[in-house]
């Protein structure tokens, strides 16, 4: 089996020839890490603010770019192309791309803004200057700096790769309802529904690529994404391991701190039971502090007395293990479980 049909058998990519989506954009695993540090920390800690705002903004991003997917996935283009969500490559240096469009006469990098308020785009200094109702400003990078390193990291993957083609970008606001206003320039600023027009207008005169080329392009873009996992969050945040409350979380009141008993966990507060609430809570250990867990950190963690009732738990999960039965530690492949679990 060639390459392109061992990635349409292995579900990288969904359809043949004209259309070929990288995997859906799924939510980037920084939200999810925020919000485990948000249900661990008492309210008043003194990292609380940082983290609410970061997962506001995390959010927000993450729901512009799907506005962007539903217009793709709503919309069929006559051409061969293919759409990756969320492409992480690595030129020079690491980037990432929201939406890469390409066929085989051209490549089109999107990058897409969700942010509220009068929003003002300045060239000198290059930034992105929002003005909220109540008359905060706030300073952002500038989408335009960012789109326009973007495409010279790509026209550089693309060079060491010996393909040449021309690279376009566009920065998309996600909803409509934004108001921005950008200083002069040839990066247009759209809209997603103005976002098949604008494909529709760039020049497919003589194609750059055969066919096969082309194919072979699309295979050296998903084997050369990197996914990006992000810090632990107790790392990132600067968050101490004692002020992380542990417990497991009863899946129906929220209330932390259920009760292992044979079956699975008991909450105190609501009287409710689940067979496998320890799963999230283990989740929520590695994206706070990343690491190895010892069976030490797993009783502590879960609140379980009994070695060997720790030692159960964490095998019936798929987790790496290492090192023999006294030292042995455990790694979680983040991304492996999410995908799992949606
Ligand atoms: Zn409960």
């Amino acid at each position: 089996m060639d390459e392109y049909g061992r990635l349409l058998d292995s579900g990288i990519i969904e359809k043949e020839l004209t259309i070929f989506i990288h995997k859906r954009r799924r939510a980037p695993l920084l939200l999810e890490g925020l919000e485990a540090a948000m249900r661990r920390l008492p309210i008043h800690h003194e990292a609380f603010p940082t983290l609410r705002s970061k997962h506001a903004a995390v959010k927000a991003g993450f729901g512009g770019e799907q506005e962007l997917d539903k217009v793709f996935e709503s919309y069929s283009f006559s051409m061969k192309h293919g759409i990756f969500h969320d492409l992480s490559l690595s030129s020079s240096t690491f980037f990432q791309v929201d939406t890469l469009f390409i066929t085989p006469w051209y490549a089109v990098l999107f990058e897409v803004k969700n942010i509220s308020g009068e929003l003002t785009v300045t060239e000198n200094p290059p930034q992105l200057i929002r003005t909220l109702e109540s008359g905060q400003v706030n300073g952002f990078k500038s989408p335009i700096v960012q789109l326009q390193s973007n495409c010279e990291l790509f026209r550089d993957w693309l060079y060491s790769r010996e393909l040449s083609l021309p690279v376009y970008g566009a920065v998309v606001m996600a909803y409509a309802s934004q108001r921005i206003e950008v200083f002069d320039t040839k990066i247009p600023v759209l809209f997603p529904s103005s976002v098949p027009s604008y494909i529709r207008k760039l020049p497919t005169t003589s194609p750059l690529l055969d066919d096969a080329t082309f194919n072979s392009l699309l295979s050296l873009l998903v084997n050369g994404h990197r996914q990006f996992i992000p810090y632990p969050i107790c790392d990132t945040y600067s968050i101490r391991r004692s002020d992380v409350r542990t417990g497991v979380m009863c899946p129906e009141c929220g209330v932390i701190g259920m009760e292992k008993y044979k079956a699975g966990w008991r909450c105190l507060s609501c009287r409710r039971t689940s067979r496998d609430a320890h799963k999230q809570a283990l989740r929520d250990w590695f994206l706070l502090f990343g690491d190895e867990m010892r069976n030490k950190d797993c009783r502590e963690f879960l609140q379980v007395d009994r070695q060997q009732t720790a030692h159960r738990l964490l095998a019936s999960m798929p987790l790496k293990s290492k090192g023999t039965y006294r030292d042995r530690t455990y790694t979680m492949e983040l991304l492996l479980e999410s995908e799992k679990r949606t």
